[in-house]
């Protein structure tokens, strides 16, 4: 007879297996001695540069925000060049050149307002 085949392929899987696994809790990978620490934090300098121009900055003396008038006085480095002048055999008024030459005197730094000298920029340090 003609019989059917009844193909009864019940594939039917339950998916009973939920997906529990969560991922385990993730690891952070050896941070602790990467040193997070920046210690490139920049040291401020709070003392303005004293150097041939006036500078803005608080008075110590009378404690005023000011501007330093600056003048140049015969320093070290001023007396060092006229001796090399000297030993170079420039006696007749060449050793005087250093004298007239601000550029090698030292720079004083004054307060415009109490005129009490507050810096002297020696041109031998820096
Ligand atoms: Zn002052």
């Amino acid at each position: 007879m003609g019989g059917k085949e009844h193909y009864h392929g019940e594939v039917h899987e339950e998916p009973s297996q939920i997906a529990t696994e969560y991922p385990p809790p993730f690891d952070p990978p050896l941070s602790q001695e990467m040193g997070m620490n920046v210690s490139n934090v920049n040291t401020l300098d709070i003392k303005p540069k004293f150097r041939e121009i006036p500078v803005d900055c608080q008075c110590s003396y009378c404690h005023k925000y000011i501007t330093t008038t600056t003048f140049f006085k015969t320093g070290t480095l001023t007396w060092i060049f006229c001796l090399v002048f000297i030993f170079l055999g420039c006696w007749l008024g060449c050793c005087l050149i250093p004298f007239a030459c601000d550029s090698l005197k030292d720079v004083v730094h004054q307060c415009p307002n109490c005129h009490n000298k507050l810096y002297r920029y020696d041109r031998l340090k820096k």
